[in-house]
């Protein structure tokens, strides 16, 4: 059965673009529940073959009333981001050509892509030119990457080799990171065989960012030892910003190894506004960041930097026989930079994005999101809203009431539909969430979706 393959991409792109057009319109939450998406999807496995094109058509047809407009203008949940129009583009010429990121002979262009992207990064966010750029599904594998590296690294200095030697019998790792850290740490923790006894969470501030001259204490009245320290710029509740410039030369006079996790928040450095929230960035040893979230991106991509390329390539790579002279150059090839071996280029997109918007349009999409958050705070508190959190960035923390009372505006926004906020549970309390990170996100959808939020907050919004 031969498809007619311009069509079917013509069709594909032409459903995605009209859903792109429809989705600051539609409800944010679908209506669909699951068991109906399950009888769309479901039934027995295929016996037979189907035209291409019929089958995109049931794929339309099924997948439609179970999307979430995470990239309309009006989703507030999680940290999100939009999609670019060409990053986008991008993606789906990333897929539509089926590169594979491994190495620079099975894509000679996706290797350049990622060069480039790599090097422009590393200048709009402030880090090192000399540092390494790995390519990878997100903040959590950024994450997983940074700490590996860190972990074979301070168990190298104590004369262990954790490749060969494994960890039985190692020198315990201390990993010291912000009671406040994202839990993507903990699960990086865990995967790496360090153990969640390794943690030693610090104290932090008002704000939820690290309190200095606690990390010191800790640092200093712990067991010493290999230590890697995690700090964070972007509080996924609050958006505080941990002070690097005080913190991380004292943790490397103490021989750690500085991990930053940037998710988000390393963003705030392409903004002469809002850089001085990552001053000292570039004094970490490896940094974790999503492209996906504030750089609008579409999923997945994420990106993990290390100020010390051969390390962190002497982590993640793997020789094999097959692989000599199928790609082994005098450089890394890319799959030394990942966990991953075969992965979708990535590059493609980030190399658009940062295109599209240049450095002064990152600039200002941060201002923006940060001016709307401030924006979404002032509406709120006029509102009768508590404001829980310091604004500095673009992260809100709603109070509307008791535990119970918010959990039930949560559910009563969320039905609604003008926009969609989480919740979360901060020092106790249970509050309404909103992060504002969509390039697409206007001062009319913050009124409406502030006017929204109250309405629920009352109880009085249409269910
Ligand atoms: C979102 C986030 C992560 C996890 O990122 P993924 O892209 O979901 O893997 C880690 N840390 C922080 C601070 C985040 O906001």
């Amino acid at each position: 059965m031969q498809a007619d393959v311009p069509s079917l991409f013509a069709r594909a792109a032409q459903v995605a673009a009209d859903y792109r057009l429809r989705a600051g319109d539609v409800p944010v939450q679908p209506s669909t529940g699951r068991v109906e998406l399950d009888k769309a999807f479901g039934g027995s496995l295929p016996r037979h073959p189907t035209s291409a094109a019929k089958v995109l058509e049931r794929l339309v047809a099924a997948a439609e009333p179970g999307l979430v407009a995470t990239v309309g203008p009006r989703f507030f949940g999680f940290v999100i981001g939009g999609a670019s129009p060409a990053a986008s583009a991008a993606d789906l010429l990333a897929v539509g050509w089926d590169q594979c990121a491994f190495n620079e002979v099975l894509s000679p262009a996706a290797a350049a892509a990622e060069r480039a992207a790599g090097a422009w990064l590393k200048e709009l966010l402030h880090l090192p030119a000399s540092a390494s750029t790995g390519f990878v599904t997100g903040a959590q594998g950024a994450n997983t990457v940074g700490l590996a590296i860190g972990r074979n690294k301070v168990l190298a200095d104590a004369g262990w080799d954790v490749a060969r030697d494994g960890l039985a019998g190692a020198p315990r790792v201390r990993v010291v990171a912000s009671e406040e850290r994202h839990a993507t740490i903990d699960r990086a923790v865990q995967l790496l065989g360090l153990g969640a006894v390794s943690i030693e969470s610090v104290a932090t501030d008002a704000n939820g960012a690290i309190d200095v001259d606690a990390l010191r204490q800790v640092l200093d009245q712990g067991a010493g030892g290999p230590t890697i320290v995690c700090l964070q710029l972007g509080n996924v509740n609050t958006g505080a910003c941990d002070d690097l410039r005080a913190a991380v030369p004292f943790a490397h006079e103490r021989g750690a190894w500085v991990h930053v996790d940037g998710a988000f928040g390393l963003w705030a450095a392409a903004s002469a506004t809002y850089a001085h929230l990552v001053e000292g960035v570039e004094l970490a040893d490896s940094w974790g960041t999503d492209a996906h979230k504030w750089l609008n991106v579409p999923y997945d991509c994420g990106l993990a930097f290390c100020a010390d390329p051969a390390l962190h390539a002497a982590t993640l790579s793997y020789r094999a026989p097959y692989l000599t002279g199928s790609g082994a150059t005098s450089d890394f090839v890319l799959g030394d930079l990942t966990p991953e071996s075969s992965r979708r280029a990535r590059g493609f997109a980030v190399w658009a994005a940062l295109q599209e918007l240049g450095g002064s349009g990152v600039a200002d999409l941060v201002e923006r999101s940060c001016a709307l958050a401030r924006r979404m705070a002032d509406r709120l508190a006029a509102g009768g809203a508590e404001i829980v959190n310091d604004v500095v960035l673009n992260q809100i923390l709603v109070g509307v009431g008791d535990d119970e009372e918010t959990d039930s505006a949560i559910s009563r926004i969320q039905r609604e539909g003008t926009c969609w906020v989480g919740g979360t549970t901060w020092r106790g309390r249970r509050l309404i969430r909103v992060s504002v990170s969509n390039a697409t996100t206007t001062e009319h959808d913050i009124d409406v979706s502030a006017a929204a939020i109250l309405r629920a907050a009352r109880g009085t919004s249409v269910d």
